[in-house]
């Protein structure tokens, strides 16, 4: 079958069948075409005409093409749709080539390691995670080509493999086959992460063989020195993220230069709904920047600045110390507005040098690239001299080892001109006095053209044409135009070439000789401005550890100056940060909801928790009176605490904790196909098996996605886990409806009734918005739903009935009518309404959980 082919389509199919997982883009003149299968999906997703071509065989092959200089766009929409272009080039001059041009593919792009800087969000890190998995175990590593980011890690549990991956959201992710140890596994991650997934053979995770990659990428002996030899798993996770990067992206990786291990218990541990929940960087919903916690926080002027503090957003610290470290250069830059704002402007014109860095290092960036690197480069300086008015550590200490790069700058300034083209194969890239010879083949140039200058003037004076020009063009090189009117006046030397409809087009020897000096030194200064060019790039290549180093450090004053601007603007003050566990905010706000009110008064409130006796808030109120507002405002008052972060309230006492969970709502997580009861039950069992003492719980309604019975059950020995220090004993707020769960103020250690305050006003009630001690037994429903707007007739009805179910008669066996069909519809048992619970035994001993008796399968309580 295949010898039937036309050569170049045997070509072809010997490529594919190298690259079948990828669509390949084959190079013919100026278009990149695709043909079979691949021209048919690619017409599809594209929207291209499918045509065909002689192939060799009866039926045309399909085929179908893109212009090769607008491929990227093509490009990029099929990999957004998650499929993987391979780029296959000429790889000889076809001038050379016995028989047909040899091709190969030079780099396939994959989600995630695309390059086009235009398709990626600079705000966001483009990930690429490789996961290896050996039973409970797994490896995690990490890269951003666009940068040159390499972490590792690992962990034990697939949940909080899950954990990381929610907390970078690779856009690929290759993973050995073993790790699918239940099929659905994947399933889950394509469906909750919308990643692109592949599973590598197993050779990528051979140990030995990863070891030698990461030998060979970091220029090492031994990988003893790389802090990574405790991590089995971690090392073939690297390993293999290394072969990958090889096999796709076929050139020098060489900036990426350092693997940077963690742990993930070194940072709070904020899991992947808490994230959610929390809406930290995006928002649950509608998947939205705006509205988030990031979106308050960030007014950086850098895409490394903005980066950056995302990465800060999502790994809160625990060491006191280096919390307060950051804490100090935000507190001094709020203190001297003068200087932040100086520090602002000069961060403004800064590119993406992160991004700048590795297409130098790639060999993509241009003669513009370099230069947008090197405005960069010029605010340095100003930047390093802005510091040395300041005294904070953090900052002194950025200082001190800042390196403004003035070398580079001047190399880059010397030699490339400040508004050079776009193609850097053209030449007109290169400064004067750069290099000798580029300046002598330039005067060639020139003379060359005063001397058609010169034989222009001549020969009008010759031949007494007045009109007559020399002109160029890339088919004929240099012509004179003569028009028809003068056409008796052409004198024998002339050559004709070309008869236009108003002129002809001459040549003479002389005028041939001069082109082919001009046109030579042309050439030269061409190939030769190219040449410097790549040179100037490879040197600057070079330096990419330094330029890192400086980039890194212009992110972070970028953050801390963004974090100082929003400490003032919206009155923020400096958290005091202790590890004695207790949390004492004063006038407390939600930093989010604060900000999207228009007009409208935030009304602060007070939090005291601590490790003892007050450990656990039971929250009760009606819905929308606030609850869940104030449980989120104050885990993120500690989680920006935990940042560095100035946080929103009058004052704030923070017990550095450990790790946040939030159980609250369950919108988000339909898709993974499980009913919203069993998400919230997994949660649950999740945070019971891994909050510690240290940490912080915010539980909103637990218990609510079942019949009354079973929920206030689940949740009563729920807080029961939780308060009991031999088990938990995590600072906790627990919202809920079951106003049973109040009664165990006083009765267990640790608990103390908040509730959130509203006015009755006649039949309706107002919201004050504030939480006060004590506790609610009124939910308020039927008020809450009028305001919703439910009609009329439903609340009038509804109250009816509230009442005569709340009338202790209805509680013997009395039947619930219905309004309108006069239908029994319920029959309500004593026993099921009256719940007594036994809890005088516990007055003695405090810590131990209340001793329920059990709610039988009807619901009775025995
Ligand atoms: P609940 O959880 O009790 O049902 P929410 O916390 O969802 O109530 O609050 C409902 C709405 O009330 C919020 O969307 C917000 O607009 C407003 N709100 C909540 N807390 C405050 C507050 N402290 N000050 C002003 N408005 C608030």
């Amino acid at each position: 079958m295949k010898n039937k082919l036309s050569p170049m389509m045997q070509q072809y199919m010997d490529l594919k069948e190298q690259y079948e997982d990828c669509i390949l883009f084959f190079r013919l003149g100026d278009f990149y075409e695709m043909f079979f299968e691949d021209a048919k999906l690619a017409s599809r997703e594209l929207g291209i005409t499918l045509t065909g071509r002689d192939c060799g065989q009866a039926d045309r092959a399909p085929m179908c093409g893109v212009p090769h200089h607008s491929s990227e766009n093509y490009i990029n929409k099929l990999i957004k749709k998650g499929y993987k272009v391979a780029i296959c080039e000429q790889v000889e001059d076809p001038k050379q080539a016995k028989g047909i041009v040899k091709r190969d593919v030079v780099r396939i792009v994959t989600p995630g390691t695309n390059l086009n800087m235009q398709s990626l969000d600079e705000s966001k890190n483009n990930y690429l995670m490789s996961i290896f998995g050996n039973k409970d175990n797994y490896g995690v590593a990490l890269v951003d080509i666009t940068t040159g980011d390499f972490l590792v890690t690992e962990v034990n549990e697939k949940r909080k493999l899950i954990d990381e991956i929610g907390k970078f959201y690779p856009t690929e992710i290759i993973c050995n086959k073993d790790i699918i140890v239940c099929a659905d596994f994947i399933r889950e991650l394509k469906d909750r992460f919308h990643v692109y997934i592949s599973e590598e053979e197993e050779w990528y995770f051979d140990y030995g063989r990863c070891v030698g990659n990461i030998k060979e990428q970091f220029g090492v002996g031994t990988i003893d020195g790389l802090g990574i030899k405790e991590f089995n798993q971690g090392v073939c996770a690297v390993g293999s993220l290394l072969e990958y990067l090889y096999k796709t992206q076929k050139s020098n990786i060489s900036h990426i230069t350092k693997l940077i291990p963690y742990l993930t218990d070194s940072y709070m541990m904020v899991d992947l709904s808490s994230k959610r929940n929390l809406e930290l960087v995006e928002t649950l919903r509608e998947k939205e920047r705006r509205g988030s916690l990031l979106w308050v926080l960030d007014k950086t002027k850098t895409a490394m600045g903005s980066r950056l503090l995302r990465k800060w957003i999502e790994q809160p610290l625990l060491s006191k110390t280096n919390i307060e470290d950051r804490l100090d250069g935000v507190e001094e830059l709020k203190n001297k507005p003068i200087i932040s704002e100086e520090l602002k402007e000069f961060l403004n014109p800064i590119y993406d040098l992160e991004r700048l860095m590795s297409k130098i290092s790639l060999k993509t960036a241009n003669c513009r690239d370099l230069i947008a690197f090197k405005t960069s480069l010029e605010m340095l300086p100003f930047i390093k001299k802005l510091l040395n008015e300041c005294n904070a550590d953090y900052i002194t200490k950025i200082k001190d080892t800042f390196d403004d790069l003035r070398d580079i700058y001047d190399l880059i300034d010397k030699g490339i001109i400040n508004d050079p083209p776009i193609s850097v194969k053209d030449g007109g890239i290169i400064k004067e006095s750069y290099h000798p010879q580029v300046d002598k083949l330039r005067e060639a140039g020139t003379r060359g053209k005063q001397w058609i200058a010169e034989l222009e003037a001549k020969e009008k004076e010759l031949t007494g044409i007045k009109n007559l020009k020399i002109k160029f063009n890339k088919v004929f090189g240099y012509y004179i135009d003569v028009t028809k009117s003068y056409l008796d006046l052409v004198p024998d030397r002339y050559v004709r070439k070309q008869t236009l409809a108003n002129s002809e087009r001459y040549i003479t020897p002389e005028l041939k000789e001069m082109e082919n000096t001009i046109m030579g030194a042309e050439e030269k200064i061409v190939a030769l401005e190219y040449e410097l060019f790549v040179e100037l790039r490879n040197k600057v290549a070079k330096e990419v550890d330094r330029i890192k180093d400086t980039a890194y450090k212009v992110a972070i004053l970028d953050v801390i100056t963004s974090l100082a601007d929003v400490a003032i603007k919206y009155n923020y003050v400096r958290p005091v940060l202790s590890n004695d566990g207790a949390i004492d905010i004063k006038d407390g706000r939600h930093p989010v909801v604060e900000k999207m009110m228009n007009n409208e008064m935030f009304i602060a409130n007070d939090t005291y928790l601590n490790k003892m006796d007050s450990r656990f808030s039971i929250i009760t109120g009606p819905n929308m009176a606030g609850k869940s507002t104030y449980m989120r405002q104050v885990a993120l008052i500690v989680l920006m605490a935990q940042i560095g972060s100035f946080v929103p309230a009058g004052e704030a006492h923070i017990g550095i904790v450990d790790r946040i969970f939030t159980r609250v709502g369950a919108s988000d997580d339909l898709a993974s196909g499980q009913s919203t009861f069993m998400v919230e039950m997994t949660e649950v069992a999740n945070i019971l098996r891994n909050a510690t003492s240290n940490s912080l719980l915010i539980l909103d309604e637990i218990g609510r996605g079942t019949s009354t019975f079973d929920g206030l059950s689940i949740a009563w020995s729920v807080v029961e886990y939780i308060v009991n220090k031999k088990k938990i004993g995590a600072k906790t707020l627990f919202a809920t409806h079951y106003h049973e769960l109040t009664e165990l103020e006083g009765k267990v250690d640790g608990v103390q009734n908040y509730c959130i305050s509203v006015k009755e006003k006649g039949d309706d009630i107002i919201f004050l918005r504030k939480i006060i001690k004590g506790s609610t037994d009124n939910s308020y429903g039927v008020q809450v739903a009028k305001l919703a707007g439910v009609p009329l007739d439903v609340i009038d009805r509804a109250k009816v009935l509230l009442s005569e179910l709340s009338n202790a008669d209805i509680a013997k066996n009395t039947k619930i009518v219905c309004k309108d069909a006069v239908e029994e519809i319920a029959t309500v048992k004593e026993e099921e309404i009256n719940i007594e619970v036994p809890l005088e035994q516990e007055k003695e001993e405090k810590t131990e959980p209340v001793q329920l008796g059990l709610f039988d399968v009807m619901g009775n309580y025995n």
